[in-house]
């Protein structure tokens, strides 16, 4: 085998209460990366297509994964790195976390090292520094197991994959509007009252267990975020109407995916899914800004190989 060609999905980080802990991965969008052997001897990204980000490994999350997981466990081969972006960068949906994670697991792959993937993380999180200067794997556990994850522990590695139930749909609106990840984490307020500690620690339970028992009336009750959606949404143009506009339709919950800009929302089934699209778009078609929709099943496998 001398090259293979990675599938590495977007994921939808936080799902309301879970802020920094849960994450689920998406099926329809993801980039493609073609990881191929060399007899010119170490790593480089020698294409990047569909965004403008930079080919050098130190600049670029997936060198700086792939560097990290090669420099414990080296290869004489030379590897080069082709990267077909179809998340945009920022958007919110785990576009850096798809590269570290594709980078990582596409080199094992190639060279047969038989790694369980759970053990591929601590790599593709060096990566995802880079793009959020801190190590969170709320788009790397779900990227790479797929599923809906649970990052109990972070320096133990104590990840557990969640049930997804299967008529779960997501529906996906990214608001082209710049917004940094780390603008919108230095904004939240550093203290949280004791009393909404108790609403969410409620309501993540209540999701935990609705994903357990397919309880989907459990799953929207739950599905609510006490600390962090007040300030956040405040970047997010129209952001109260597009949520007003997605449950009034009659799905389950509705929140900003990671650190946003992009906005998703949770339905049993696929109509109510597209309902929720199209109230999304007549709401920001009104709004003089580029925007894109997707709708989604889980993805329960995670980064693929592609035939
Ligand atoms: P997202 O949640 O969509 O991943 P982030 O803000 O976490 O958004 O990451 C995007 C940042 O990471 C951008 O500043 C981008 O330039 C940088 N970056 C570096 N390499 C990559 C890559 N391969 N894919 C995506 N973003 C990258």
């Amino acid at each position: 085998m001398d090259s293979i060609k990675i599938f590495s999905p977007s994921s939808v980080a936080n799902l309301s209460c879970g802020f920094d802990v849960l994450g689920l991965c998406l099926e329809t969008i993801g980039d493609e990366m073609i990881i191929r052997k060399s007899e010119k001897p170490g790593l480089r990204i020698i294409k990047i297509d569909g965004e403008d980000l930079p080919l050098s490994i130190e600049k670029n999350v997936a060198g700086v994964a792939a560097k990290s997981y090669l420099n414990k466990f080296p290869s004489e081969i030379g590897i080069e790195i082709e990267i077909y972006k179809k998340i945009k960068a920022g958007s919110g949906i785990g576009s850096s976390a798809a590269s570290a994670v594709g980078a990582v697991y596409g080199i094992s792959e190639l060279l047969e090292r038989n790694h369980e993937k759970i053990d591929l993380i601590p790599f593709a999180l060096d990566g995802e520094k880079l793009a959020s200067g801190e190590a969170h794997a709320d788009n790397i556990a779900p990227a790479m197991l797929g599923g809906v994850t649970l990052v109990r522990d972070l320096n133990s590695l104590d990840i557990i994959k969640l049930p997804s139930p299967s008529e779960l749909v997501v529906t996906i609106i990214h608001p082209k509007i710049e917004l940094k990840t780390s603008h919108a984490r230095a904004i939240l307020k550093k203290q949280v009252p004791l009393k909404s500690l108790v609403k969410q620690t409620a309501n993540i339970a209540g999701l935990i267990s609705g994903l357990y028992s397919n309880d989907y009336d459990l799953i929207s009750r739950s599905l609510r975020d006490e600390i962090i959606e007040k300030e956040r949404s405040l970047l997010i143009p129209k952001y109260n109407s597009l949520k007003k506009s997605a449950l009034d339709i009659g799905a389950l919950g509705c929140g900003i995916s990671g650190s946003g800009p992009s906005i998703f929302a949770l339905s049993k089934g696929h109509i109510i899914a597209n309902e929720v699209a199209s109230g999304f778009k007549s709401i920001i078609s009104k709004l003089d800004i580029d925007f894109d929709i997707y709708i989604s099943n889980i993805n329960s496998n995670g980064v693929k190989k592609m035939i």
